[in-house]
C-alpha cells in the first residue's frame, strides 16, 4: 500500500526530533514547536519552509494519531510488504496463496491489505478523536448526592477560529479533485481493483488551500474550555466517569473522543462509606448501653434519626438504620452505626458514689457466682 512504502522510507520520529517511544504529549509539543517555526504564514514565498512544514505535518498526522502510529511502527518493524495473510482471504472475494508461484513479490508491492473488513485503510477516512482525561475533586456530600458541575480544562478542542474546518476564515476547504472527496482512490491492477488512501489529500477528501493560522489546518486547537459534567450520586473515590463526545474532536468527520473524569472524593470528618452504605460512630453513655433506650444518630444531609438500643448493648457493636445511606440509581443504602461506650473522665461526687455503689453491687453478684 502506498502509504506503507512511504512510511517505511520516512522516519517521522526523526522529522519531529523525538524518540521512538516518546509519549503523545511530547510528540504534540514537538510538532507545535516545529509547525510554528516553519509555518508558511511566517515565511511567505519560502518553498523550503513550506516543504518543511508539510513534512512536519505529515509526520504529526501519523504520530499524533494513536491508531496510525501503531500501524506505522508495525510497518517500520515488519517492512512495507503486507499481503493477504494465509486464510484471511483477499479483498474482492479472491482467494489465493502467496507461495511459491511467484506472485508473492508482485502482490507484495501492489496489494492493499484491508485489515478492517473491507474499508479503506485506517489511515484514510473519518477518524475518532482522542480521549481526554481530567481529575475532579469532590467533597464527600457532593459525591454522595451527585451534582452538575463545570470542569475547566485545557485540551485539544475544535479550533475556535475556523470551527474545525482547518481553513482560514472566509475560505473553504476544496473537495479533492484526485479522489472526488472520497479520500481513497482505486487502482486497476488487471483483475483486481484496489483502494488506497488518496495521496493528494492524505485521505481527508478535501484540500485546504489557505490554512487557518490558529490551528495550522488541523482544525484542532489547544485551549481552555468549560465542560458541563453530570456526576451521578454515589460516585466513589477513584471512579472514572466517561462523558461521551467531550474529548478531542475527530478528523475528517469522525466522532469526537470522550472525556474521562477521574473523581477524587475528599473524606468526611464524621461519615465513612462502604459501597452504598454510610458508616458513622456514635458515642453513648454507659447507662444508655446498659439500660437500653433511644439514641440520636446523625444523618448525612437531614435531621437526626432515633436508633433504639437494647439493654446490654456492647461498645463496638454495629446497628443498621435502613435507607439512610446513599441514594443512588441502584437504590438506597443503609446507615451503619457503630456504638462507642464512653467512659467519663471527670465525675461529680454524686456520680462517684453512684458508681462505687454499682461496683459494690457488681462485686457481690460476681462473688456469689464464683462462690456458688
Ligand atoms: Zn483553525
Ligand atoms: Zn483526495
Amino acid at each position: 500500500m502506498a502509504a506503507q512504502r512511504e512510511w517505511y522510507e520516512k522516519d517521522y520520529y526523526k522529522v519531529l526530533g523525538v524518540k521512538d517511544d516518546a509519549d503523545p504529549k511530547s510528540i504534540t509539543k514537538a510538532y507545535r514547536k516545529l509547525a510554528r517555526e516553519s509555518h508558511p504564514d511566517t515565511h511567505p514565498g519560502d518553498a523550503k519552509a513550506e516543504d518543511r512544514f508539510k513534512e512536519v505535518s505529515a509526520a504529526y498526522d501519523v504520530l499524533g494519531d494513536e491508531a496510525k502510529r501503531k500501524e506505522y511502527d508495525e510497518v517500520r518493524r515488519l517492512g512495507p510488504a503486507d499481503f493477504a495473510r494465509p486464510g484471511g482471504g483477499a479483498p474482492g472475494g479472491f482467494n489465493f496463496n502467496v507461495g511459491n508461484d511467484g506472485f508473492g513479490d508482485i502482490f507484495g508491492q501492489v496489494f492493499n491489505s484491508r485489515r478492517r473488513g473491507g474499508g479503506p485503510s485506517a489511515a484514510a477516512g473519518p477518524q475518532r478523536g482522542g480521549d481526554v482525561e481530567a481529575t475532579l475533586t469532590l467533597d464527600f456530600v457532593d459525591a454522595a448526592k451527585g451534582l452538575t458541575t463545570t470542569l475547566h480544562l485545557t485540551s485539544d478542542a475544535q479550533c475556535s477560529t475556523c470551527n474545525g474546518s482547518g481553513a482560514k476564515p472566509g475560505t473553504q476547504p476544496k473537495v479533492c479533485s484526485q479522489c472526488g472527496g472520497r479520500g481513497v482512490v482505486n487502482d486497476n491492477q488487471g483483475l483486481f481493483s484496489l483502494s488506497s488512501p488518496c495521496r493528494v489529500c492524505g485521505g481527508a477528501g478535501v484540500i485546504i488551500e489557505h490554512r487557518c493560522s490558529t490551528c495550522s489546518g488541523s482544525g484542532v486547537e489547544r485551549r481552555p474550555r468549560d465542560v458541563q459534567a453530570r456526576i451521578p450520586a454515589g460516585v466513589a473515590d477513584g471512579q472514572r466517569i466517561r462523558l461521551k463526545g467531550r474529548g478531542t474532536p475527530g478528523r475528517n468527520g469522525g466522532p469526537a473522543g470522550d472525556l474521562i473524569v477521574e473523581c477524587r472524593v475528599a473524606p468526611h470528618p464524621r461519615f465513612g462509606r462502604d459501597g452504598n452504605n454510610l458508616t458513622v460512630r456514635v458515642p453513648v453513655t454507659f447507662p444508655q448501653a446498659a439500660l437500653g433506650g433511644d439514641i440520636d444518630v446523625p444523618t448525612l444531609d437531614g435531621p437526626v434519626v432515633k436508633l433504639r438500643l437494647r439493654p446490654g448493648t456492647q461498645s463496638g457493636s454495629r446497628h443498621r438504620v435502613k435507607g439512610k445511606g446513599l441514594a443512588t440509581a441502584k437504590g438506597a443504602g443503609d446507615l451503619i452505626v457503630t456504638v462507642e461506650v464512653q467512659v467519663p473522665t471527670h465525675l461529680t461526687d454524686e456520680q462517684r458514689s453512684a458508681i462505687e455503689a454499682f461496683a459494690a453491687a457488681s462485686t457481690v453478684t460476681h462473688g456469689e457466682r464464683e462462690g456458688g
